[in-house]
């Protein structure tokens, strides 16, 4: 059946939902869509399994309820039929014993001239006055035993076709009937019967042949009170329809595949286009006395109309169902969801070194919770972080003091012997690079040690200060100043050409010379000697430049101090 067939896709479809929609599920990586796959899986699992069993029970239920009601339908019919015809029988059994019909037999017989003239008219209009009476009889015809016709109340009767072992058979039997069949002389479906009549003293003398009006019999396929809902047909073997139930049909013939299948399974109910030309749910029986096809058919839409009707119903409340249940899926998964992300954005800025993330938990579950050991965590790490930089600072400070003090000179504040080395190592270098020179001024105060000796070492340390200030004065800011050790000072002068070199060296002899520095009560004045040279391509080490400077101090101080000797 059709609609068993759609079921059954639906199971199909169902199942296989059931089946592929958990797998789906596992493919999909977010929560929010597993969570929401998942709830509407256990939604449409069981409202819609549920549904489905019940409305396949149901929907035999109904199959059962309407196949007994159409059984019912044709087992009247097929009893009215009979009640019917045994009423004409028996009035064609009574116009077959009247005298007149015996008469005209019998004077047929006798070959009587004088009767053989009157009777056939007579016997014609007393069979047209019976006939008038008798509303299902259209004609009545009489016969004689070799199957002529004698007298009938139709001008051209029709009469019937007898079988071969008539009369023989109608006397044991009393009544021969011949088949319904569309009459097409009356334009009426019709059916004929014989019964045989006999003479006074039981002779078989002939036949009396009534043709029967099958529309008489349409009042009684049906009883308008107790009949359950329906249509009735007649039909010939061919599908034709001979009468039914519903007035004024047009459709007069049954497709012959729908007539083959329910002849087929006689008192099953079939679905197929009925009479009606409309989806009908129909069966068929079959008369027992004559082929005749008793078919009871019902609009199959009547019949399923409010089980469709409560079948959309639950399709839109599973429906509905699901949508909510999705709804609520999704916004559970958001809730869930969101703050995760917010966690995790703050978890990748953290990641990234930025500790300034602070989240506020506004919630009190298991996701509040994790909000807010996050936010101790993060303040933990920003407390641990803010001591390491400081850590860091206080280091770097004591890098930096430790780096100044380790090329630094602590009496005087300039370079120590050791950044002149390096300073004067990265000049040469320099100097090879570019070509561009540089010059070396070795400073070394007069009789220091005398000055020592005279006024104290506090003094001379003070005089050691003084000089250093007044070297700082007289270069440049790209020049530097180094004490060599004791009372010997060097400078370097960066890309100096000689006349500059000399002239540095004398301005700061004579600004030594010019100043004069109070020891006790006294004031005192001292002189430097300087021994200057300029860099030369031949130098290799600084070892060379230094040894030529200090040549040149030498120099300076063998010529009697206070003057600066430049060497080449
Ligand atoms: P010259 O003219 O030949 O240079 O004679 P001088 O007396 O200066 O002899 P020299 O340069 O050899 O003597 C240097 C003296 O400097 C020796 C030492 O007592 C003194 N001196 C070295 N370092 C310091 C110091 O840090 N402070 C003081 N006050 N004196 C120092
Ligand atoms: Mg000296």
């Amino acid at each position: 059946m059709a609609l068993l067939k759609s079921i059954k896709s639906k199971l199909v479809v169902f199942a296989t939902m059931t089946t592929l929609i958990p797998w789906l599920a596992l493919g999909l990586k977010s929560i929010k869509s597993k969570l929401v796959v998942f709830a509407t899986i256990a939604t449409l699992i069981p409202s819609l399994g549920l549904g489905l069993l019940t409305f396949r029970q149901s929907e035999a239920q109904i199959n059962a309820n309407v196949t007994r009601e159409l059984r019912a339908l044709t087992d009247y019919a097929g009893r009215e039929i009979e009640f019917w015809l045994d009423k004409r029988a028996h009035e064609a059994h009574v116009a077959a014993a009247s005298g007149a019909v015996i008469e005209a037999l019998s004077a047929s017989y006798q070959r009587r001239a004088d009767m053989s003239a009157k009777y056939p008219g007579a016997l014609a209009r007393y069979l047209q006055s019976v006939q008038g009476k008798l509303d299902a009889i259209m004609e009545l015809t009489v016969m004689n035993a070799s199957g002529k016709i004698i007298a009938s109340s139709a001008e051209k009767p029709a009469g019937a076709t007898l079988p071969d072992e008539w009369p023989q058979n109608s006397v044991t039997e009393g009544l021969v009937i011949a088949p319904p069949h569309w009459n097409e002389q009356y334009s009426t479906a019709t059916l004929s019967v014989a019964v045989p009549v006999l003479s006074y003293d039981n002779v078989l003398m002939g036949a009396l042949v009534a043709v029967l009006d099958l529309r008489n019999l349409q009042p009684h396929l049906k009883s308008s009170s107790t009949s359950p809902p329906g249509e009735v047909f007649l039909l010939d073997p061919n599908g034709r329809v001979l009468i039914g139930t519903l007035p004024g049909e047009t459709i007069v013939q049954l497709d012959a595949s729908s007539l083959r299948d329910l002849l087929a399974r006689p008192g099953e109910s079939l679905f197929f286009e009925g009479l009606t030309r409309r989806e009908v749910i129909g069966l068929a029986d079959v008369s027992r006395e004559f082929p005749l096809t008793i078919l009871a058919e019902r609009d199959r839409a009547a019949v399923y109309g409010d089980w469709i009707e409560l079948r959309n119903m639950l399709l839109i409340l599973v429906g509905t169902l699901v949508l909510i249940v999705a709804a609520a899926a999704f916004q559970m998964g958001r809730s869930i969801v969101v703050p995760l992300q917010r966690l995790m954005r703050a978890a990748d800025r953290i990641a990234d070194g930025d500790l300034e993330v602070r989240l506020s938990a506004t919630r009190n579950d298991e996701i509040g919770h994790l909000t807010k050991v996050f936010d101790q965590m993060a303040d933990r790490l920003r407390r641990n972080h803010a001591e390491i930089m400081a850590a860091h600072e206080a280091m770097q400070q004591q890098n930096r003091m430790l780096e100044k003090l380790s090329i630094t000179d602590s009496l005087t504040g300039l370079y120590n012997r050791n950044k002149l080395d390096a300073i004067l190592a990265d000049q040469l270098a320099r100097f090879r690079r570019t070509q561009r020179p540089f010059a070396l001024l070795m400073l070394d105060i007069d009789h220091f040690k005398t000055l020592n000796d005279t006024y104290g070492h506090i003094t001379g340390d003070k005089i050691l200060a003084k000089v250093a200030q007044i070297l700082l004065q007289s270069i440049r800011s790209i020049d530097y100043a180094a004490r060599y050790g004791g009372d010997e000072f060097v400078i370097i002068l960066v890309e100096t050409y000689i006349d500059q070199v000399v002239k540095t060296a004398e301005r700061i002899r004579a600004h030594v010379e010019n100043l004069t520095y109070p020891a006790g009560k006294s004031m005192i004045s001292i002189t430097v000697s300087i021994g200057a040279v300029e860099c030369r391509p031949d130098d290799s080490t600084t070892t060379a430049v230094f040894s030529r400077a200090d040549n040149a101090l030498y120099e300076a101080k063998r010529a009697g101090r206070n003057r600066a000797y430049f060497s080449r």
